[in-house]
């Protein structure tokens, strides 16, 4: 079985670190370079055990434990037996964690300035780095 060669390098990447897990959350694209698939990939490594759970969905799907590609009917159900979570939990702690601040990673609450005309920006409640952006045209016309 061979899978379709990456073309990007994964495009949004972050760890979430839970006493023995370090979920990694890759996106990209694969695939042919003239109709390429979105892929979304969690690795999963586990320190007690020392073994990395690979699920990638995209192009195609498949289950990958400790570098081997597992045969299995249905790669989401069988990661759960592997990890402990299924890949909708990861989904919504992946959604709830791309919304927090990125410079201090306490809270997604902030508080939306005003900037250039048509211009708001979103600081964290904590830090003041910028979270978010938006841009009125209406306003400058
Ligand atoms: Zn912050």
């Amino acid at each position: 079985m061979t899978h379709p060669a990456l073309h990007n390098k994964p495009q949004f990447e972050y760890s979430i670190t839970s006493p023995n897990l370090t979920i990694t959350v890759y996106d990209g694209s694969e695939g042919p370079i003239h109709d390429p698939t979105e892929f979304r990939r969690y690795e999963v490594k586990n320190a007690r055990t020392c073994r990395t759970v690979i699920l990638h969905t995209g192009f195609t799907t498949y289950l990958k434990l400790g570098g081997t590609l597992l045969e299995c009917e249905d790669p989401h159900a069988f990661f759960e037996v592997l990890v402990g979570l299924t890949s909708g939990q990861i989904e919504r702690i992946h959604n709830k964690l791309i919304r927090r601040c990125y410079a201090c990673g306490r809270t997604n609450e902030g508080y939306w300035v005003n900037g250039y005309p048509g211009e708001s920006i979103k600081l964290c409640l904590h830090c003041d780095a910028a979270m978010d952006y938006h841009f009125n045209e209406g306003a400058i016309i």
